[in-house]
């Protein structure tokens, strides 16, 4: 906060709060918020009912419940006036996913301040992960990874069943795995494999079709991030071709991703193999992106993001191709990079081109 002249942080609901405090705010219209100046004590302000669950970190901040009947603009706007922010027109950075409503109250209860967000001074302490970190990230990938490894083994059914109903049976078997929160599950099947971030529906899956899954939970506040194609049934010679390129993609991403090495050409490694064998054009994403508390976070595979990568980044590498009306291929990992400059794969689930028959 100093290196960027910001004079006091406001996080509330979203990743940064339970970052620093361990506490998670509910995303409610009563506002919580973590007040805390550069350089005076940090103060949780919390909706009465809500303040039970804080547990109190004595040397971090401290607690100030507000009453339903009280106005909690006006109290933090107090606590900033009282701080050594309280004394010009503070910079102030305020967490990424603080509701407008409250940010613009704010806004007009502090007139002479100037915002920014606060991912400019998170973003980049929360993409480098401890020890403990990674050790969470670890243990989420390894409980996704035998959920992948059970769709590729053909332990879950596919053909006759809807997306929607498949999607169900993974978060089932995530959680069984060991997560607490299940964050998404996609299933494309047939054309619909073409679309990344299809939501599975009432379309029943057939034999002879791609079905791209994507899945991910949060296990001990940490995300993990898993994508596998299959394919019911034997596959067209085609599907063979896209399977093997993406596959090599996605080989070549993970090892790019080095200490040192830039991110945005972890991405155009990746890419490269795409664009040489004739697909560039139905590679319509970035390659990757920072996972940890939240499933998306700096820093991103992307052309134009120069950061270097150092050990304790951790990101997805997710290249695919997509062919519409007709089928997609995505393989995604999750990559740390570990302490020797080298990347550390978190998935284990095999690569290899996967046929269910069932
Ligand atoms: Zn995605
Ligand atoms: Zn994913
Ligand atoms: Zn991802």
């Amino acid at each position: 906060m100093a290196e960027l002249e910001l004079d006091a942080a406001l996080l509330s609901v979203g990743a940064d709060l339970p970052w620093l405090t361990g506490y998670t705010a509910m995303p409610l219209e009563r506002l919580t918020m973590l007040v805390l100046p550069r350089n005076s004590p940090a103060t949780l302000v919390v909706p009465r009912l809500e303040a039970p669950r804080v547990e109190p970190v004595e040397d971090l901040f401290a607690v100030r419940p507000w009453e339903e009947t009280d106005d909690p603009i006006a109290v933090v706007a107090a606590l900033l006036e009282a701080s050594d922010a309280g004394a010009r027109a503070p910079r102030l950075a305020v967490s990424d996913r603080t509701w407008a409503a409250f940010v613009l109250r704010l806004q007009d209860a502090l007139p002479g301040a100037r915002w920014t967000p606060a991912s400019t001074v998170t973003g980049p302490l929360r993409a480098v992960k401890d020890e403990a970190e990674v050790g969470a990230l670890a243990r989420a990938g390894a409980a996704a990874d035998r959920v992948a490894a059970q769709l590729i083994g053909g332990e879950i059914r596919l053909i006759g069943r809807t997306e929607a109903d498949v999607s169900r049976e993974i978060g089932d078997r995530l959680r069984a795995e060991g997560h607490q929160a299940v964050n998404f599950a996609i299933v494309a099947s047939g054309p619909n494999s073409a679309s990344p971030h299809h939501d599975a529906g009432d379309r029943v899956i057939r034999p002879g079709e791609a079905v791209v899954c994507d899945f991910g939970g949060t296990l001990d506040g940490y995300c993990s991030d898993i994508t596998r194609t299959v394919f019911t049934g034997p596959p067209p010679g085609e599907y063979e071709e896209v399977y093997e390129v993406v596959r090599a993609a996605q080989a070549a991403g993970v090892a790019a991703a080095r200490a040192g090495t830039a991110a945005e050409a972890v991405d155009a490694t990746s890419r490269a193999r795409i664009a040489d064998a004739g697909y560039g054009e139905f590679f319509i994403h970035r390659t990757g992106h920072g996972i940890g508390r939240e499933e998306h976070e700096d820093p991103y595979l992307v052309r134009g993001n120069r950061i270097a990568l150092r050990p304790g980044h951790a990101f997805s590498v997710e290249p695919g191709i997509y062919l519409p009306g007709r089928f997609g291929v995505r393989i995604e990992d999750i990559v740390v990079v570990a302490g020797d400059g080298s990347p550390r794969p978190l998935n284990q689930a095999d690569h290899a081109l996967a046929v269910v028959e069932a």
